[in-house]
């Protein structure tokens, strides 16, 4: 069973060309910035971790720029099971938040604790397995889409179809001559953006993680693949919080309904993104709470 599940950008389009051009700068950003002290080895392993997050007081800068606080006293808790979409204006925090998950910087004050232990006292390569990541760019390997999916673990082919299913992927596999031994990467198929995306899924599906991170940014896709992204998520979230981020704070936590009804972040967010919908003549389908 996924036991935590937490998914953001989701609404994060809202400032359009301009802030895709400033987001793709940050991640170049984001990964010269990834060589932090933050120690490879040392620290505990724990048997049967459960998989809940927990974020106290948090406060943190990038070392690059000394002069912007980024998270600015964020706490939440998402219990094991519990589904949480961090949500909000893009640059408000959320991929932040979420390279803290991994570790990939220490706060400047407050602690993050994932299944009760502090993150500086678990053993950072082995928590990181632990931790299965669907990002907006999904890495696939130049082997086959059922490798792709098993990725090292042994499993059936049913299993591997099984996880295909849930993540909206079966179809589209199945319309390839080889189907799941179809191969991918240069010499093999080349898959769309959000085709990878739910390869990536069935993947974290398989591996069973104790924290499934999910960046949906279901900006960069089409409309018919943005659906079906957004579809294949929700069978691997029930019940899903919402937590807003908004200026390096979570504003506020509910669910979507509960957070409509605050006429709040939140609801101009969704009432914006329904107006950019309907300006690009897409159908826009805000549902989360399947
Ligand atoms: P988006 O929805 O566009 O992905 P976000 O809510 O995930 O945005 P973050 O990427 O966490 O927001 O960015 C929060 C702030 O931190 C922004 O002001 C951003 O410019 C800054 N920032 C992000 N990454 C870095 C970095 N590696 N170095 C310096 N500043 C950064």
């Amino acid at each position: 069973t996924l036991q935590v599940a937490m998914s953001f950008a989701m609404l994060s389009s809202l400032y359009g060309d301009f802030m895709q051009a400033v987001g793709a700068s940050i991640r170049i950003f984001d990964l010269m910035d990834r060589k932090p002290e933050i120690p490879i080895e040392g620290g505990s392993q724990i048997v049967d971790m459960e998989g809940s997050v927990e974020f106290q007081d948090v406060f943190f800068t990038y070392p690059s720029r000394p002069d912007t606080q980024v998270l600015k006293g964020v706490s939440f808790k998402v219990e094991p099971g519990q589904v949480v979409a961090l949500v909000g204006p893009s640059g408000g925090g959320k991929s932040t938040i979420v390279n803290m998950i991994e570790r990939f910087y220490d706060p400047e004050s407050g602690w993050i604790r994932l299944g009760g232990n502090d993150l500086t006292t678990l053993d950072p390569q082995w928590f990181r397995q632990q931790i299965s990541m669907v990002s907006q760019e999904p890495t696939l390997f130049a082997c086959s889409i059922k490798d792709n999916i098993s990725y090292g673990k042994d499993c059936t082919l049913e299993e591997v179809v099984e996880a295909a299913k849930q993540a909206n992927a079966h179809n589209f596999i199945m319309g390839f001559e080889e189907q799941y031994d179809t191969l991918v990467g240069e010499r093999g198929v080349r898959l769309s953006g959000g085709q990878k995306q739910r390869v990536a899924i069935a993947r974290a599906l398989i591996m069973n993680p104790s924290i499934l991170l999910l960046d949906e940014a279901t900006s960069a896709l089409d409309a018919e693949s943005e659906h079906l992204v957004q579809e294949a998520i929700d069978h691997a979230m029930k019940g899903r919080t919402v937590a807003v981020v908004d200026k390096g704070k979570i504003v506020e936590q509910g669910t979507h309904e509960e957070l409509l009804a605050q006429d709040g972040v939140y609801k101009r967010l969704v009432l914006r993104q329904l107006m950019a919908g309907a300006t690009n003549g897409l159908d826009f389908n805000i549902n989360n709470d399947k």
